[in-house]
């Protein structure tokens, strides 16, 4: 019986310590994979420019799981009727039938076409005050497309035998969620190659002093990721026009912080 029992004891182990490896098997697949279908999903961005070249960061994409209190968002919901500050965030998300009218600021991009000629006007004075390269790397998303990779890649994570919640998790973590993304609105530009180290460039530098002159500001600031809830994103830079961007940088204020005080004044 004594016997018995230790082969028993002695299966049990063999079987917890197989399961084990076995699932640590699985986790390493998934973190392989997701790596993997990540980069080719940059790749993927840059030739149709119609993704977010940022969603690829993973770090970049907590706004799904922070949200604003109910008092905020209320608040936050009776912004002014102003198209250049509308706000899109995972609070407020852009109704599925939005339309706007677009026009391109090169062969593939587009723009929001009221913003055409004050963007070309920075661009081309940026150029002129020799800062070094700078091009548009990023304008406008439709969110049809993003909706469809968006779904895409729910159902790969689900074909991978993921839960359909857990791979909604796992979306969001590698694509922004349809509709909540400033360049949805074609009111955003992402400049160069979309990297950290934009913020060590004059270019960047010009922006910080000029780019208000043409109605743009940085979106998502580092001083004030605990509001937009997204990491900070010095490429990445929204239009409000002229007077809202000079009065928002006068009162140091992000865009979710500014569209409240408008409210409430
Ligand atoms: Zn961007």
């Amino acid at each position: 019986m004594k016997k018995l029992t230790k082969i028993i004891i002695v299966i049990i182990v063999f079987v917890f310590i197989i399961a084990l490896i076995i699932s640590s098997i699985k986790n390493l697949y998934v973190e392989l994979f997701v790596s993997k279908s990540k980069k080719i999903e940059n790749v993927n961005f840059e030739e149709s420019n119609n993704i977010e070249n940022e969603n690829s960061n993973v770090n970049e994409n907590i706004l799904y799981e922070v949200v604003l209190n109910e008092n905020d968002a209320a608040q936050i919901r009776k912004q002014i009727n102003d198209w250049r500050l509308v706000l899109v965030n995972s609070e407020n998300q852009l109704p599925s039938n939005f339309s706007l009218d677009l026009a391109y600021i090169d062969k593939t991009r587009q723009i929001d076409s009221r913003i055409k000629k004050e963007l070309e006007q920075m661009l081309g004075d940026m150029k002129r005050a020799k800062i070094g390269d700078i091009w548009v790397q990023s304008a406008y998303r439709s969110v049809e497309y993003q909706e469809k990779i968006y779904q895409e890649k729910i159902e790969e994570y689900v074909s991978l035998g993921e839960t359909r919640e857990r791979a909604e998790i796992l979306t969001l973590k590698v694509i922004n969620k349809p509709g909540t993304s400033d360049h949805n609105l074609g009111l955003a530009v992402d400049f160069n190659y979309v990297d950290y180290n934009f913020d060590k460039t004059s270019a960047y530098e010009w922006l910080n002093q000029n780019a208000e002159n043409y109605g743009f500001v940085l979106r998502y600031r580092k001083d004030k990721e605990e509001i937009t809830k997204i990491d900070y994103e010095p490429w990445h830079w929204r239009y409000v026009g002229v007077e809202h961007a000079k009065k928002m940088n006068e009162l140091d204020m992000c865009l979710e912080e500014y569209v409240e005080y408008l409210s409430l004044n």
